[in-house]
């Protein structure tokens, strides 16, 4: 009986602890929490958000008809914080706080315009444009400047609205939207939430070549810590993805310089520079350090090796690799023998999972032929200090013919004594490409190998 006496009144205070921890939990989580904390995000229901997003809606749809887009998609971003999203029930239409003098929201549209990750003839879409060119910063600094006065700064809320769901393995346009947002996410988790609301999946044709992958973008928003929510056509909302913590990078990340440079280095054709063991391998650094700090210390890009960022590097190297071969090895099509051990490295490199490689910032930073690089997890811009071309005054110094040869992969013989184009010249090129296909039993796609890169 006494047992049975004691059991009950530790159950009774059990169950008086445990209606006052949720109260407090229940509290807490109402109140906005400071900038540095993610807060507890099951205040983020169907319901709560169901406010702001139809608010969302409502206005991208007028500011479509105003600009004159008969496109369905259209893209709506807006910073809020928890205490705004829980006054939102009572709104008629979006505060002043939020579309006035400093606005919190902004509307996007695709655009034809040109960039770097996207491919030739595809739209850039809005949410490319709200990463890279500082529309999601500019609303945030709006918020900012608005919460100047205010000691207790909220922890901040970005709804995203897209008629369709943020984009993923669509063929051929060069990147996925859903991953832009899920690397944007991660990387300034500390700072706000990310919140995803969508109407539709985009199907182009009937044979569905061209369509989001729905399943992968889920999974891209969820890897990113993006709470995700379907708008159905009655207008309720769906929560399709719960919160998780960002997925972190593998802790035995390499870095892209130091897996392009181990590949480079395998390749016996690079021999051609005549250099000792140790100086062509310092030379190979250089030219991978030069490479890589002309095609990132202009990109917007940071963090992860997106499908776009990957895109950005394969076009932006190549570009930089060929324009280098040209104008500085007097002869392309000697130099192309060059080539294809920069381009075979890079596609092998580029392969390789964005969660575990990254792009490295030098161990040395002030050594241009440094072959050492820790993975970095932040803006490209700032991987390098400096040009390492710039360091070395536009001459690396370790080539045979230093004056001439800027560029590392060069032929040094060739450097040493160059030859004009000349039809002779080209034909005993073809000639001897021809023979040695032919001994390594390629002689059907000869042709294609000599002209490739
Ligand atoms: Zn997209």
């Amino acid at each position: 009986m006494l047992t049975k006496v004691r059991l009950a009144s530790r159950a009774g205070l059990l169950t008086v602890l445990f209606v006052a921890v949720s109260r407090i939990w229940n509290n807490s989580y109402l109140a906005d929490k400071p900038a540095t904390t993610p807060g507890n995000t099951s205040v983020i229901t169907a319901e709560n958000v169901q406010p702001i997003f139809d608010l969302m809606v409502e206005y991208g749809e007028a500011e479509k008809k105003k600009a004159g887009s008969e496109k369905h998609q259209f893209l709506v971003v807006l910073a809020t914080s928890k205490s705004e999203m829980e006054e939102s029930p009572q709104w008629e239409r979006l505060p002043d706080s939020i579309v006035g003098e400093f606005p919190r929201i902004d509307f996007l549209l695709n655009t034809n315009g040109s960039y770097p990750c996207a491919n030739p003839g595809h739209a850039l879409h809005g949410e490319i444009v709200a990463v890279d060119f500082g529309c999601f910063e500019r609303i945030l600094q709006n918020f900012e400047r608005q919460l100047l006065n205010d000691n207790s700064k909220p922890w901040q809320l970005l709804f995203v609205y897209s008629y369709y769901v943020p984009c993923s393995g669509i063929s051929d346009i060069g990147y996925s939207c859903a991953e832009e947002l899920m690397n944007f996410a991660r990387n300034r988790h500390d700072e706000f939430g990310v919140i995803v609301a969508y109407s539709h999946v985009f199907r182009a044709d009937i044979v569905g070549s061209r369509k989001t992958n729905e399943e992968r973008s889920l999974m891209s928003l969820k890897e990113g810590g993006i709470i995700t929510f379907h708008r159905q056509k009655k207008g309720q909302y769906q929560q399709v993805v719960e919160y998780s913590p960002p997925r972190k990078v593998a802790e035995n990340a390499t870095s892209f310089q130091q897996n392009m440079n181990e590949c480079l280095r395998n390749f016996s054709t690079a021999d051609c520079c005549a250099l000792d063991a140790a100086d062509r391998s310092r030379l190979i650094s250089f030219f991978t350090n030069d490479v890589t700090f002309r095609c990132t210390s202009k990109s917007f890009k940071t963090g992860l090796l997106t499908e776009g960022a990957k895109n950005e590097l394969w076009k932006c190297m190549m570009t930089v690799t060929v324009s280098h071969f040209v104008n500085n090895c007097y002869i392309l099509a000697t130099c192309r023998s060059e080539m294809s051990p920069v381009t075979k490295c890079l596609r092998q490199t580029l392969q390789l999972d964005m969660w575990s490689v990254l792009l490295g910032s030098q161990v040395s930073p002030s050594d241009p032929y440094s072959g050492e690089w820790k993975p970095f997890d932040g803006p490209w811009k700032s991987l390098y200090l400096q040009s390492p071309m710039e360091d070395v005054n536009g001459k690396p110094v370790l080539c045979k013919s230093d004056d001439s040869s800027k560029w590392p992969l060069c032929p040094t013989d060739l450097v040493d004594n160059p030859a004009p184009w000349s039809t002779t010249n080209v034909l005993m090129l073809m000639v001897t490409s021809l023979m040695a296909a032919v001994v390594a039993g390629k002689r059907k796609t000869w042709m294609v190998d000599w002209l490739r890169l």
